[in-house]
């Protein structure tokens, strides 16, 4: 089994079904175009995706997540990955203020799903079921990782919600697993989700990085203490 190296993670498969997935400091936006390291970020993003599976797990979502494994890695169980990213938005921010004409900051009345086919050398181009089923994964498949995504949009605006933050939106990406079930892999964590203080306004994600809006340590440390309650014990 091959060692996988993404642009913000690599995961390493073990012999007995699980995996190592391995934070990286590096941070890429707008297509890998814009780039930078940041000494901490694989930790905080290792420690808010362990957060925030257990959370979730909790909550009776099947996740990958079994454990920490160190600074910046967690073990996870192995998943044969959809090339699908799945993404769910309650406020309009990003790329949907292309799509749809309503200004930034308005809340959706209801949440919207979205699948994006994952390929750098297309960039990621949005998809429908249509697409999808082309592409080997069937209109039931889908059906279920969307609603194991809203679930997962219902747990998590309440969770943040309570903590003084809003969930914007956040991509998702989902495999299967030996027994065949659909399981929730990847990270949730600041690189892949928007989080707007409640209050400010401010970002407290990879946009402070993607628009130059401060210092994407300090915002994700802050996000670190405000779901923990702790805070951050390690500084790399
Ligand atoms: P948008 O489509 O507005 O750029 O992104 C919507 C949400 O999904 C944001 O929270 C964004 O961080 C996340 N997202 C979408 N595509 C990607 C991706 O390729 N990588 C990462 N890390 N996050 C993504």
């Amino acid at each position: 089994m091959e060692v996988y190296e993404g642009k913000a993670k690599k995961v390493i498969p073990l012999d007995d079904g699980k995996a190592i997935m391995e934070f990286k400091d590096d941070a890429t936006a707008f297509d890998g175009s814009k780039k930078a390291r940041f000494g901490g970020k694989g930790w905080l993003n290792a420690q808010i995706s362990a957060h925030l599976f257990r959370v979730l797990e909790e909550n009776g979502v099947k996740t990958h997540f079994i454990g920490v494994a160190g600074d910046n890695r967690l073990i996870v169980e192995r998943l044969r990955m959809y090339p699908v990213e799945v993404v769910v938005r309650n406020v309009v921010a990003g790329s949907l203020k292309k799509r749809l004409p309503l200004r930034e900051g308005t809340e959706l009345p209801e949440p919207i799903v979205e699948l994006y086919y994952k390929d750098d050398s297309l960039h990621d181009p949005m998809i429908n079921r249509y697409h999808a089923k082309i592409l080997g994964i069937s209109e039931s498949e889908i059906r279920e990782m969307e609603k194991i995504a809203l679930r997962v949009n219902e747990i998590l605006r309440e969770y943040f919600r309570k903590r003084g933050i809003t969930l914007i939106d956040f991509k998702l990406e989902f495999g299967k697993n030996e027994r065949g079930e659909i399981v929730l892999g990847d990270e949730i964590s600041p690189d892949t989700c928007r989080f707007w203080d409640a209050e400010t306004g401010e970002s407290l994600d990879k946009d402070v990085f993607r628009f130059d809006r401060g210092n994407l340590i300090d915002a994700y440390e802050r996000l670190y203490q405000r779901i923990t309650g702790e805070a951050p014990s390690r500084r790399l």
